[in-house]
């Protein structure tokens, strides 16, 4: 197995997708400098903070968090571009597993009953192969036990505009989320996961989908990466 083993190493060498080095046996998916120098977004408080207080207007968020911070500057960037663009679905599904070991350690999972995934369009899900937000998602439930509902859609509106309502009308060209929610989870902690939070115009969108599904749902947010 072991010969195996570096037979594939020779063939795909394993390389840090942060700095491009190879990686080294006892190396997992970053090379240690790396992995020690994560840009780690320290969190004060889960119930007040910067990530909450840009959706507060548009949406009821009870909770917020999450792992790095997100700079397109920084060679850190190269993880979301990873799970975006190269088909890193396996570095997703870790970097969803620290990021979820990280929010045990000051109880962001306590209350919470299912993980939520952001939505891709189905062109670009078939295209990419994976939901990245899937697979965060998947890598967080693989810690915290939680099960992984695929309760929101991406779709585009097609009703006329005009037979609707002023608020309807609003809502509906923010609202290109769409969430079904199956009796059994009613009134549930809903985490909804993505993986960069920039203005928080996705994450409101989807937390008020769900709540449309739902008012008795409880929306928690969890970016894997905060642009703020
Ligand atoms: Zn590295």
């Amino acid at each position: 197995m072991s010969l195996l083993n570096d037979i594939h190493e020779l063939l795909l060498p394993r390389l840090c997708p942060v700095c491009g080095k190879l990686l080294m046996k006892s190396e997992d998916v970053l090379c240690a400098f790396c992995a020690i120098g994560l840009p780690r977004y320290h969190i004060q408080r889960i119930d007040d903070n910067i990530l909450l207080r840009t959706v507060w207007d548009t949406a009821d968020v009870h909770r917020a968090t999450t792992f790095l911070t997100y700079n397109h500057n920084s060679p850190y960037h190269n993880l979301v571009i990873g799970i975006k663009f190269h088909g890193r679905s396996d570095l997703a599904v870790r970097l969803g597993r620290w990021a979820a070991m990280e929010a045990a350690k000051y109880g962001f999972w306590d209350k919470a009953d299912a993980l939520v995934p952001v939505p891709l369009t189905r062109w670009r899900r078939w295209r990419r192969g994976y939901n990245q937000a899937e697979m965060l998602a998947r890598g967080m439930a693989e810690v915290t036990g939680l099960p992984v509902l695929n309760l929101l859609k991406r779709t585009k509106n097609r009703t006329p505009q005009s037979r609707l309502s002023s608020e309807v009308r609003q809502r509906n060209a923010e609202g290109i989320y769409r969430a079904t929610i199956p009796e059994e989870w009613r009134g549930k902690c809903l985490v909804i996961v993505d993986d960069v939070m920039t203005t928080g115009a996705t994450l409101s969108n989807c937390a008020r989908a769900l709540l449309n599904a739902d008012e008795n749902a409880e929306i928690c947010i969890f970016p894997l990466t905060y642009a703020g």
